[in-house]
């Protein structure tokens, strides 16, 4: 939801509100984040408890990413998938093309945690890494 405010006769926008819950916790905080100027920079936040809420917010409205979660098919493995995700957060605007990427992966066994599924995910130069093992079948 967002509210924008407006001020003046001049037609500019001086303040923009967004609400935003935070996902640092199980609490959930919710968020007000105050942009300043055009809506391009963070003036404020209220509403969250710790200061890991307002680093939440000013990343989200400036630069949002995500850790993207997973499966992609084994080949010869005791079991038909592993679970893989990410090792560091994406742009959240790159998350499709991530998605795409790892739609027709297959690996072959054994895969143990950490290993590295898909480098350099999309370009993002993040790569994609097993959260499960698959030991090969007998
Ligand atoms: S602001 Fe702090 S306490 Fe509130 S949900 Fe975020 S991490 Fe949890």
């Amino acid at each position: 939801m967002c509210r924008r405010l407006w001020y003046g006769v001049c037609g500019r926008v001086s303040e923009m509100e967004k609400k935003l819950t935070c996902i640092g916790c199980p609490l959930g905080c919710s968020l007000t984040v105050t942009m300043d100027g055009m809506g391009e920079g963070v003036a404020a936040v209220s509403g969250n408890t710790c200061p890991k809420g307002e680093a939440y917010a000013r990343k989200e409205m400036t630069n949002p990413t995500r850790i993207v979660t997973s499966a992609v098919r084994v080949e010869n493995g005791c079991a038909p998938m592993v679970s893989c995700k990410t090792k560091a957060d994406i742009p959240k605007g790159r998350i499709f093309d991530v998605t795409a990427a790892l739609a027709g992966l297959r690996v072959a066994a054994p895969v143990h945690i950490g290993d590295v599924i898909l480098p350099d995910a999309a370009g993002t130069g993040v790569d994609i890494v097993a959260t499960k093992n698959v030991e090969a079948a007998v």
